[in-house]
């Protein structure tokens, strides 16, 4: 595991840890720390050691200096601001990290830069063939592991609490949401598409997410190890690094695509194209957390006013006000309605029978999912590719003649 891997996995753990003592779960924060040490020792990896420590010593510092934000006592939009940018500064060093690698790779050099390999997160087919291969034959993938567990992780994400990946950790919806005020800063004018043409749009996301299923249950059972063992599957990695750092015209156009929908409308991308936010979406209905609007607070039942702060607040536009719970595949469990709602009670993200889930305890959740799990995988032996970087130098100087 590399260096900025470490360090933001013992940050957000030891982080975690220190929401759930204050939260008044010291059992939890006592788990959290002892799985944190005890994964760094097992392990014997420097970079966990090193991280473990900055994240300790940071944390300590933290409660003396603001101890508002290590307790987590935030506003919810202030928590989920400052949990998306570290995320996203933390996955952009990745990014860079990855490209070197890959360059230097390129270049014949032996990169004295490590591949990171949570850079898999960005192989989702990959990903979906791993788990297949666990499933169905038992066959646990060495080239690409983490692929297989960033999309586990990602995918109880979504089934605990909805969409809170999307709004809560995705970078690429941070950067969508800043190109968007961007945007807005000169044209201040919406530009909403009508119901009629925004029920189409947003299915071209679903239409994605099908092309994708179908290529990974689509592959015959009995393909599978031939593909795991295959160049391409080997070096897929370096060919999505190489596709984002020399892009051709084609990929040049999408991606101005993508940023202009992004600028348009806020949450664009998220909203229509995603692929990802699409099977969150979908997963993200057996959620048992939704968004509840309780009539016996809302103003509008107990005051009779006209009251829609909620809905105003809403990125995804849903008519919060109007609803008593939000089953929408879009709602991204930002918690922006609520922090908009005038009365404390009346709106809560919580589960059916009336268990409440706060803005410091989803950011626990989504934490110790989001990081528990790659730190076992680790641990266990499956996280780290085991394709030794000479086989990885060599195909790469043979990229255009391996295909599928
Ligand atoms: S309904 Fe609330 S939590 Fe869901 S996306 Fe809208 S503002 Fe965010
Ligand atoms: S903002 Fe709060 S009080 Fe107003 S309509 Fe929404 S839930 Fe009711």
């Amino acid at each position: 595991m590399s260096f900025i891997e470490s360090l933001t996995l013992m940050l957000a753990l030891i982080y975690s840890a220190s929401l759930l003592y204050w939260n008044g779960k010291k059992s939890g924060a006592i788990i959290t720390i002892i799985l944190a040490v005890s994964a760094s020792i097992i392990s014997l990896s420097w970079p966990l050691i090193i991280a473990l420590t900055i994240a300790v010593i940071s944390l300590t510092l933290l409660t003396k200096l603001r101890p508002e934000i290590a307790k987590g006592e935030l506003r919810a939009n202030q928590l989920r601001s400052g949990i998306q940018h570290l995320l996203a500064l933390s996955m952009l060093l990745v990014g860079i990290q990855f490209a070197v690698n890959a360059l230097m790779l390129k270049a014949g050099i032996a990169p004295w830069v490590m591949r990171p390999d949570v850079g898999d997160a960005f192989l989702p087919i990959a990903g979906g063939i791993e788990l297949k291969a666990i499933l169905t034959l038992g066959l646990w993938d060495q080239t690409h592991p983490a692929a297989a567990v960033m999309l586990t992780t990602v995918l109880l994400t979504g089934l605990l609490c909805k969409r809170a990946f999307c709004g809560w950790a995705c970078p690429l919806g941070l950067a969508g949401e800043y190109l968007y005020k961007l945007r807005k800063r000169v044209i201040k004018s919406e530009f909403l598409p009508p119901s009629w043409l925004d029920w189409p749009l947003r299915m071209t996301k679903y239409l994605l997410l099908l092309a994708l299923l179908y290529i990974i249950i689509g592959m015959p059972t009995q393909s599978i190890p031939g593909y795991l063992n295959s160049y391409y599957h080997k070096i897929a990695d370096l060919k999505m690094a190489l596709f984002f750092i020399t892009p051709g015209l084609i990929t040049l156009i999408c991606f101005g695509f993508i940023l202009g929908i992004s600028a348009w409308r806020r949450q664009g991308f998220c909203r229509y194209i995603c692929p990802y936010g699409a099977l969150l979406g979908l997963i993200s209905f057996f959620s048992p957390l939704k968004i509840r609007r309780n009539t016996q607070h809302c103003l509008i039942e107990t005051k009779e006013m006209s009251c829609d702060k909620c809905t105003r607040a809403c990125p995804a536009k849903i008519s919060v006000h109007t609803q008593q719970h939000i089953r929408s595949d879009e709602c991204q469990a930002c918690m922006r309605c609520i922090s908009a709602c005038p009365k404390k009670e009346a709106l809560q993200f919580s589960t059916r029978n009336g268990v409440k889930m706060s803005a410091r305890g989803l950011t626990i959740v989504l934490l110790l999912i989001m990081f528990l799990i790659p730190l076992i995988a680790y641990v266990s032996g499956f996280w780290v590719s085991q394709t030794p970087t000479e086989i990885r130098m060599y195909l790469i100087q043979h990229l255009d003649a391996i295909g599928h």
